[in-house]
């Protein structure tokens, strides 16, 4: 295991933005997590895990404690799975998540093909169970193996023991920091049809026509690039963490707060099947956004909102090496003050915020 001081971190993340990490360890097997994890517990250091750093915010102080690089590899393809056409993969947490997209939907897997052009680490897809056009993460994974920091040991945890749910896990909410996940598995089917939920999607391929799995995760990529959501090499109006912001899910009082303090009707959506979410409404935040005054393409500094999409705070620095993680901030606390002065809705941030 080696331990490097004041490390770096802004070239780790999407964002480009954030100071070093006191201690830094780039870990590749589990023998050393266990050891690093240790060495973090014996100097009473704080222990952060660092995937693809896509859905990461780090402040310019950077981090006082031990940041865990995952770096596992591997991807391991069991043909004949326990259910009849499905094939299981077996994928360590530090393979990128959108080249393993990409090597399933070659093996004419279905199942994630929708979830191809998402950034960052395997580890970190049931972090927030990711999700987009009609598929998450959820409804493939069947295993997690993961250190245990509680414990100290390795478990591996079936999937409905991993509280699934709209952009949540266990490992994000009451377990946030206890697991550093090592492997991913997911079932995936054999000859699968693509999934095809989404008007965007659909506006891809004429009707009548059957598109395969490689057709769709290749329309995926090009809607997410035409919305500023695929990352590409010297484009700094992509350059963000992906959604800044969550659809915020409201009582029916709140929505007819919203609409009242409004020159439209806002757009409303089913919040959900959860009993938490009986009575409610999902408004779309990149509305609430627009409405409050934060059009596509607005900059404070060196921050500014993607020029294709509302939800997407970008690093316009990140061309030039520059960029600060207070301006990203800066421009997010704006647009939250100015969204609940008009509309009494606090808008929650998705990012992870490290060392703040
Ligand atoms: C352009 C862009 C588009 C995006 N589009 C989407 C989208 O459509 N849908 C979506 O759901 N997300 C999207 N995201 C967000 C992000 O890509 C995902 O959340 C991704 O899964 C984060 O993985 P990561 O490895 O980068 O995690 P990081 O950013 O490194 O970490 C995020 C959190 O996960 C934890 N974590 C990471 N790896 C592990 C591990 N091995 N074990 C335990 N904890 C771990 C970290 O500690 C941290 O709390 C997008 C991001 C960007 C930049």
């Amino acid at each position: 295991m080696l331990l490097e001081e004041n490390k770096p971190l802004a070239a780790f993340t999407t964002l480009g933005v954030g100071g070093p990490a006191r201690w830094f360890v780039n870990v590749s097997s589990e023998d050393e997590i266990a050891e690093a994890a240790a060495w973090a517990r014996a100097q009473s250091v704080p222990l952060f895990i660092l995937g693809g750093g896509s859905n990461l915010l780090i402040s310019d102080a950077g981090f006082d404690g031990l940041v865990l690089h995952i770096a596992l590899r591997g991807i391991s393809i069991l043909e004949n799975g326990e259910i009849f056409d499905s094939v299981k993969y077996e994928v360590a947490a530090g393979e990128d998540w959108d080249a393993f997209v990409e090597t399933t939907v070659q093996n004419n897997c279905a199942g994630i093909e929708c979830l191809a052009g998402i950034p960052g680490t395997v580890g970190g897809t049931p972090v927030q169970n990711v999700g987009a056009y009609g598929q998450e993460v959820a409804t493939s994974i069947t295993k997690v193996r993961a250190y245990d920091l509680h414990a100290e040991a390795y478990v591996e945890l079936a999937a409905a023991d991993c509280q699934f749910a709209y952009r949540r896990s266990r490992f994000n909410s009451v377990d946030r920091g206890r697991y550093v996940v090592t492997r991913v598995d997911y079932a995936l089917i054999r000859s699968g049809a693509p999934t095809l939920r989404y008007a965007d999607l659909q506006r891809a391929f004429p009707a009548g026509t059957q598109p395969s799995l490689a057709d769709v995760s290749s329309a995926v990529r090009s809607v997410r690039k035409s919305k500023g959501m695929l990352l590409v090499e010297g484009d700094p109006d992509c350059r963000s963490a992906g959604s800044f912001f969550k659809n915020p899910v409201v009582s029916e009082e709140q929505f007819e707060r919203i609409a009242a303090n409004s020159t439209m009707q806002p757009p409303r959506f089913p919040a959900g099947s959860g009993t938490e979410n009986a009575g409610r409404v999902k408004v779309p935040a990149a509305w609430l956004i627009e409405q409050a005054g934060f059009a596509k393409g607005y900059v404070l500094g060196s921050a500014g909102v993607s020029s294709r999409h509302t939800l997407a705070l970008v690093n316009l620095g990140s061309g030039r090496g520059g960029g600060s993680a207070n301006e990203i901030l800066a421009l997010a606390n704006k647009i939250k003050t100015a969204v609940a002065e008009q509309f009494g809705i606090d808008l929650e941030m998705e990012p992870v915020m490290l060392g703040f």
